[in-house]
Parts: structure tokens; C-alpha cells; sequence
């Protein structure tokens, strides 16, 4: 995998001071995406160890409230995997903080019926993520007014409890 960017002091893109990794490669090409570069899966550097335990520090202050994943598109095939490591790791070294991920994926249309096809990394990846903005940027519905979504179809998602509920249930605070 490759990624874009890291930031380790990110006020955008969820709650609180977050670290975010925005990784390479994404197949959804919406018109007018904020980062049309980052569509390459080639663009920007190769994601290794080191980059990891980058990540990882960067998260070990008490000010940081948790990890964001961006792209690109994390749930792409060819991303699942390394970002699925990653988190792994985030969940026992740091349980008390919390991810997010971004998505052009919808949940319950794409990523619960990869899982009724048998695609055996989405649940795991589904399952370590507290918040899923889900769903394609739409130029004509682009609102910067609302909190941590670039456009009014976009929906933030408490994964753990769609899961447990077997229905998406969207976040009370951020519910348009
Ligand atoms: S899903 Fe996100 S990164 Fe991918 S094209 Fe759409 S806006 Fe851009």
C-alpha cells in the first residue's frame, strides 16, 4: 500500500486532535473529489514498518483522542489488509481512543454485501472501527457547514453498534 499523507495534529476529519493517514488508491472518482491525486495507487510513498511505527508514536500523547483513515480509499482490495494490521495494533496499544474511517463505500449496500459474498477481510476491518463516513463525495449535495462530511449524503455511522444491531444506526450528534 501506498499513502498521501499523515497528519499527526488533524482538527478535520473527526473529533478532537487526531492522528490521520490518508492512503492511496481509489476507484470511485467522484467529479470534484479533494484529492484526486491520491486515486493512484502509486502516489505518494510505500507504506513500511517505519511508517507504521510513525503512526503509532505519533498517537502516544494524551491530547491525541484517536486515528482517522482517509484516502483514498481504505476499504479498497488492495488496502484492506494493511490498514486491517494497523488498527490491530492501535486497539491494544492505545484501547481507549477511537477510530474513524472514511469511506466512498456505503455500508449496508457495499460493505455488508461484500461480507454476504464471502469477502473474509471486511468484517475484521469493519469490526475495529467505532465510525464510518460513509458514501461517494456528490458534488451537487457539497455542504461545508456540516461537521466531518464533505457533502450531505454522507452518513456518520457507530459501526459497533450496527453490527450488534444487525441495522445502520448513524451517530445522534451528527444526524442532519
Ligand atoms: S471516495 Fe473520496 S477520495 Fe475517492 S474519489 Fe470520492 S471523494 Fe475522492
Amino acid at each position: 500500500m501506498n499513502y498521501a499523507t499523515i497528519k499527526k495534529h488533524d482538527v478535520a476529519n473527526g473529533p478532537g486532535v487526531r492522528v490521520s493517514l490518508f492512503v492511496s488508491g481509489c476507484t470511485h472518482h467522484c467529479p470534484e473529489c479533494f484529492n484526486a491525486e491520491a486515486w493512484d495507487f502509486q502516489y505518494g510513498d510505500l507504506y513500511t514498518p517505519e511508517t507504521e511505527e510513525e503512526i503509532l508514536k505519533a498517537l502516544d500523547h494524551s491530547y491525541i483522542r484517536g486515528i482517522s483513515l482517509l484516502g483514498g480509499e481504505p476499504f479498497e482490495d488492495a488496502n484492506r489488509r494493511t490498514v486491517t494490521e494497523l488498527l490491530q495494533r492501535v486497539r491494544k496499544m492505545y484501547p481507549q481512543k477511537d477510530v474513524w474511517c472514511y469511506t466512498g463505500y456505503t455500508y449496508d449496500t457495499d460493505l455488508l454485501g461484500w461480507i454476504r459474498e464471502g469477502k473474509e477481510d471486511v468484517l475484521p476491518l469493519l469490526s475495529l472501527i467505532d465510525v464510518l463516513v460513509d458514501g461517494e463525495f456528490i458534488a451537487a449535495r457539497k455542504n461545508l457547514r456540516i461537521p466531518f462530511r464533505g457533502s450531505e449524503n454522507q452518513r456518520i455511522i457507530d459501526v459497533q453498534t450496527s453490527l450488534r444491531q444487525k441495522e445502520t444506526v448513524l451517530v445522534k450528534e451528527y444526524i442532519l
